[in-house]
């Protein structure tokens, strides 16, 4: 009875799984924004923030830039696309398995 009862416990917090906040803390974490960065001569420029999210960027750059056909770089850990493409590229993003809790447009 009792070896049934640990098998709902969180090995981080040691809370009942039901209790435990643990993986929500981690997703809160792991949020990727997308906002929009205005440019020279007015152009916009929409930015989206990897943040701690290790993910191929030149890869995903590649197939977001196909997604919206647009132009774009990936600096450091964002991806820029040419253009306002914020709910398009959430869209691709949660087409690629990313939460919709994960993915926050400012
Ligand atoms: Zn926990």
């Amino acid at each position: 009875m009792a070896k049934k009862e640990l098998i709902g416990i969180c090995p981080k917090c040691s809370l009942p799984i039901e209790l435990c906040v643990c993986e929500s803390l981690e997703q809160e974490k792991q949020t990727i924004t997308i906002f929009i960065d205005k440019r020279k001569w007015g152009r916009a420029m929409t930015v989206v923030n990897f943040g701690n999210q290790k993910a191929n960027l030149k890869k995903l750059s590649k197939k977001a830039k196909g997604y919206c056909a647009s132009g774009g770089t990936v600096k450091g850990n964002t991806i820029e696309i040419q253009g306002d493409h914020r709910r398009k590229l959430k869209k691709f993003l949660l087409n690629l398995g990313y939460t919709d809790e994960n993915i926050e447009i400012i």
